[in-house]
């Protein structure tokens, strides 16, 4: 995606409220970037050792600073992402719960295991004792995108550090100041230097990283086109990767389901994060006996919706991040009116980097942009004769990362939990991330898995031992 924040070898942070440019911070040169990744790797050498009590402690101090500075923190996203100040306070909340989740459970979720070998299998060892102990890795870099410049950085580094890997991060171009704000966090935190290092690089410059012997694997969320470079270049230098891409939600709705929650979340879910969500439902699957009222609230409830200032508690939709992602929505948005689609709300720009939140249906299935991601406020409306439409239609795209689906019978939901090919499926309830359940996509929406017990296995070593 094009990004207007790289500016004569500079990181620049622009309001994309106002256009204002906050602050700019030269690009790392090589030698930089040399030097934090030795610092990453030597650090390893000791932090692998420190105790687990100890990694905690560290991880809920930082958990306390985020809560006892969330004002400030909120402040700063809202600032230089664009989401409203509300929902950017919630996102440093819920940053500190996933540290608290890690300091607590990481112990137990990395014990040592013995492995019994018993009845039929009771031949095929002769060793005294066999198991898996779980060891770090070494150096992980995180690419991260700018949508939750916290959370997707602490979602990744809370149960990597805890694990005893050191961290770098690339975060996205536009969001320099929250990228150093968090490794100040780490270290105000305990955390010993080198443990967790910003590098203000750009995309380009992620090659010389990943190429170095002394990182061992490589997280990256963002788009289709970042993760597969990213793929690639791991592939090449044989590296374990994360990925965390893009999505392009189904919304199910059934004709026995609780029509006005299906609404009332269904708004929510799309226009989470002015609409710049992975995990957004972006395209509403209805069935059409109940079509026809759904559109209608739909519309009512986005009509009343305030855009404008993030930092205005009235808000309920601030701007885009920044100009190319409003050129990117509303091209596509045009390209489905030209071929037809109806426009219910909303449907162009309101200047600077605003969208209204809109609503389009009678979208031909099969125009190109009914299997990309639309990342900014609108939704798109299907409509379908029954249940095996709706999840062929749902399944009808490249990505799988979540899917919702409403209903009130027993059948269909377990028709819907099996068939919808997805990292997720929540029935009756909107997608969403929780530090306790594993997150990831399939297909196009990358793999591997963050969050939970499996998050904390991607930068491990699964050792097997055997003593004789
Ligand atoms: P993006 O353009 O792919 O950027 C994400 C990160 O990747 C940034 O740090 C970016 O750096 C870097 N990057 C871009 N191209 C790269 C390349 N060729 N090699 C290495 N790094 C590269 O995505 P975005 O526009 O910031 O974020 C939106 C996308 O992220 C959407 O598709 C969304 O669905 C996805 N997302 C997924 C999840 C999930 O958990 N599945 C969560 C949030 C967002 P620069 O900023 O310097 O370009």
């Amino acid at each position: 995606m094009l990004r207007n924040a790289y500016a004569k070898g500079h990181l620049v942070s622009i309001n994309p409220a106002t256009g204002e440019e906050l602050a700019r911070y030269p690009v790392f040169d090589a030698g930089q970037i040399q030097s934090c990744i030795a610092q990453a790797h030597e650090r390893f050498q000791s932090y692998r050792r420190i105790p687990f009590a100890q990694r905690s402690a560290w991880l809920k101090r930082v958990a306390g600073i985020l809560e006892e500075r969330k004002a400030e923190f909120g402040r700063l996203i809202s600032l230089e992402m664009g989401k409203t100040l509300a929902s950017a306070v919630a996102e440093v909340e819920k940053s500190a719960w996933v540290c608290r989740y890690y300091a607590e459970e990481a112990e137990g979720f990395l014990a040592e295991r013995s492995i019994l070998l018993r009845n039929a299998y009771a031949n095929a060892s002769d060793a005294s004792r066999s198991g898996i102990r779980y060891q770090p890795l070494g150096v992980i870099l995180a690419v991260m995108p700018w949508n939750f410049p916290f959370w997707q950085v602490f979602r990744c580094a809370a149960p990597a550090l805890m694990a005893g890997n050191t961290l770098l991060l690339k975060h996205a171009s536009n969001v320099p100041q929250s990228a150093l704000t968090l490794e100040q966090i780490f270290r105000e935190g305990g955390f010993p230097p080198g443990v967790f290092q910003t590098l203000l690089i750009t995309a380009a410059q992620v090659a010389e990283v990943v190429a170095d012997e002394r990182v061992r694997g490589a997280a990256l969320t963002g788009s289709e086109a970042a993760g597969s470079s990213l793929a690639r270049l791991a592939g090449q230098h044989l590296k374990k990767t994360v990925l965390e891409l893009g999505g392009s939600d189904p919304f199910i709705v059934l004709p026995s389901a609780d029509l006005e929650a299906a609404v009332a979340t269904a708004v929510t879910a799309r226009l989470i994060n002015n609409g710049q969500s992975c995990i957004a439902a972006k395209r509403f699957i209805l069935h059409r006996a109940i079509a026809e009222p759904f559109t209608a609230a739909m519309t009512e409830r986005f009509r009343r919706l305030k855009v404008g200032d993030p930092l205005d508690p009235q808000t309920d939709v601030g701007p885009l991040a920044t100009p190319s992602i409003l050129q990117e929505v509303d091209g596509q948005v045009q390209a489905l009116v030209q071929a037809g689609a109806k426009v219910h709300i909303g449907g162009s720009p309101w200047g600077g980097n605003f969208y209204p939140p809109t609503i389009l249906s009678d979208i031909p299935p099969d125009h190109p942009v009914a299997h990309q991601e639309v990342f900014g406020p609108v939704a798109l409306l299907f409509t379908v004769p029954d249940v095996s439409a709706a999840i062929e239609l749902a399944n009808g795209t490249p990505f799988g990362l979540g899917a919702s689906a409403w209903t009130t019978d027993p059948e269909e939901q377990e028709r819907l939990l099996e068939e919808l090919e997805a990292g997720s499926v929540f029935i009756n309830g909107m997608v969403k991330s929780d530090p306790r359940l594993p997150f990831g996509g399939i297909k196009r929406s990358g793999y591997g898995r963050e969050l939970s017990r499996e998050g904390i296995l991607e930068f491990v070593n699964v050792k097997t031992i055997w003593v004789k």
